[in-house]
């Protein structure tokens, strides 16, 4: 029976396995497509049975003083810098994340512990006096606070399975909530993992449990249990649009796709440019939610920007994730061919590749394509590889016409000296976020990180995701 404590996972001769027997899935490794670990494939009893677990636990959890709720997360924290580099090696193996990014996001995942761990302990009510309302008296007075909703189904995406996992579960505990975290497949060793350092830190282990298995058995299984009170995923557009049509009453946060846009003025700083759109494209192969993935370059500076643009990407080093490449193999061969196919349709139809076309199994060297067209899928679909298209506009107005046109509307990147028309550009892009002079990306982690249209619902970051899995609650006093 999947308990929690017992879930764990040890460094065995067939690489990862989780401790508990019975069915198991196998993890593949992106860089060699050899198998990595094995995790439980949990039975819908034992969801069933988990579950059940995390409702005992919600009992105590809810009740604990925010205070020991913070200090326990604070230790969470710190168990996972202090096994930074484990957990970073795992990333590596898991979905082929370079060394550097992988110790960046176990970082920025302990930071975003500790942060909204203090967080958590500002959420303050407010008292409304009945007198404010017309015909009303000051004897009727309501204390409003905010309670947590009961079990939080979390479920990241394979991109940041740590990051991702503990910006639900961390605002979601401090919330007073219990969880169930579902990882993806490729980074549940990652999520059992910080799971396991979870349980070390001193958090009960049934508050926070980890369901593995075949997203066949208990993908549809989980979305729609009776006894989920809320839903936190990342992930694709189109899982995101199931969950939503399975899910029964229950609050949704859902971070989905993008087609982030930089649009390009005339008089931008093209070096300034030329950076941010190359990291900004190709850091981690473009695997990213917010990746700059199109951009709308004014035809006076095109030529300018699409060659900087490609003489930059040439020089982005392309390789095994051990040794810091920007590109690493893509998470797989099918997400590989899915990408080759768009660059190579896009080519057939005008576009011009600047860079070599090449590819090693499912490792595909960054390709920047110009003359791209409104007709070709590259302009609209998101690639989630390392291929950057660019368009070119004749003015601003066509820019944010093109960036709206998108069925998505996550970030969008304006580069131009002009801030004043920068900003009045902002105000017509229909994006969750935009940035000025800088390129598409999540954070400051306290800042709000919102998805509108196919790209999602709610709102992230430390104070919004606490807020989201916390509901008001107002106690009237009749004096
Ligand atoms: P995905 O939708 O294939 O999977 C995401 C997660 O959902 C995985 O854990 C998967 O196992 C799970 N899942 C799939 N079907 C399920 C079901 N029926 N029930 C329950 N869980 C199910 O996405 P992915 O390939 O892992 O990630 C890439 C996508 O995520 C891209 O579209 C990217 O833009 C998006 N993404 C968005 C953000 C954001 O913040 N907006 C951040 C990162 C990634």
């Amino acid at each position: 029976m999947p308990n929690g404590a017992d879930d764990c996972v040890q460094l065995g001769p067939q690489g990862w396995t989780s401790c508990q027997s019975g069915e198991h899935v196998a993890v593949y490794g992106p860089v060699h497509g050899q198998i990595i670990g094995k995790v439980h494939a949990f039975s819908r009893e034992e969801v069933d049975q988990a579950i059940g677990r995390l409702q005992e636990g919600f009992q105590s959890w809810k009740r604990m003083l925010l205070t020991e709720r913070a200090q326990l997360l604070h230790q969470w924290a710190d168990k996972l810098e202090a096994n930074r580099a484990e957990l970073a090696e795992l990333l590596m193996l898991e979905i082929a994340k370079n060394h550097r990014d992988s110790l960046d996001e176990v970082q920025r995942s302990a930071d975003f512990i500790h942060y909204t761990a203090e967080e958590g302990l500002r959420l303050a009510g407010e008292t409304l006096f009945g007198d404010a309302f017309p015909g009303q008296t000051r004897q009727k007075v309501s204390i409003v606070g905010r309670v947590p909703l009961g079990v939080v189904l979390a479920i990241p995406p394979f991109n940041y399975p740590i990051n991702l996992a503990v910006t639900k579960i961390a605002p979601a505990l401090m919330g007073g909530n219990v969880v169930v975290l579902k990882p993806p497949t490729q980074g549940a060793i990652a999520g059992l993992n910080i799971t396991r350092l979870a349980y070390e830190a001193g958090i009960p282990d049934n508050v926070i449990i980890a369901i593995t298995g075949s997203g066949r058995v208990i993908g549809d299984y989980l979305i729609s249990h009776p006894r989920v009170n809320m839903i936190n995923f990342t992930g694709s557009t189109q899982t995101g649009q199931h969950i939503a049509s399975k899910a029964i009453m229950v609050p949704l946060l859902l971070e989905l796709g993008g087609k982030d846009a930089a649009i390009v003025l005339a008089d931008a700083n093209i070096e300034r440019a030329r950076d941010n759109i190359v990291s900004g494209a190709f850091s981690y192969s473009g695997q990213r939610c917010t990746a700059v993935k199109r951009v709308l370059v004014v035809e006076e500076i095109a030529d300018q920007l699409a060659t900087a643009v490609a003489q930059k990407v040439m020089t982005l080093s392309v390789g095994a994730p051990e040794a810091d490449s920007v590109v690493t193999p893509l998470i797989s061969n099918e997400a590989a061919d899915f990408v080759w196919d768009m660059i190579h349709e896009a080519v057939a139809q005008g576009a011009v590749a600047l860079t070599p076309l090449r590819r090693e199994g499912n490792l595909i060297y960054p390709v920047v394509l110009d003359f791209v067209t409104r007709d070709m899928r590259v302009a609209w679909e998101e690639p989630f590889g390392p291929v950057l298209p660019i368009i070119r506009i004749h003015d601003a107005e066509e820019g944010v016409e093109l960036a709206n046109a998108s069925e998505y509307g996550l970030q969008g990147a304006i580069f131009t000296q002009d801030v004043s028309q920068a900003f009045l550009l902002a105000e017509e892009l229909d994006v969750g976020t935009v940035q000025i002079n800088g390129k598409t990306s999540r954070g400051p982690d306290h800042f709000p990180f919102v998805g509108t249209k196919a790209s999602g619902m709610g709102a992230q970051g430390v104070r919004y995701s606490l807020l989201a899995m916390t509901r008001l609650k107002s106690t009237v006093l009749n004096l």
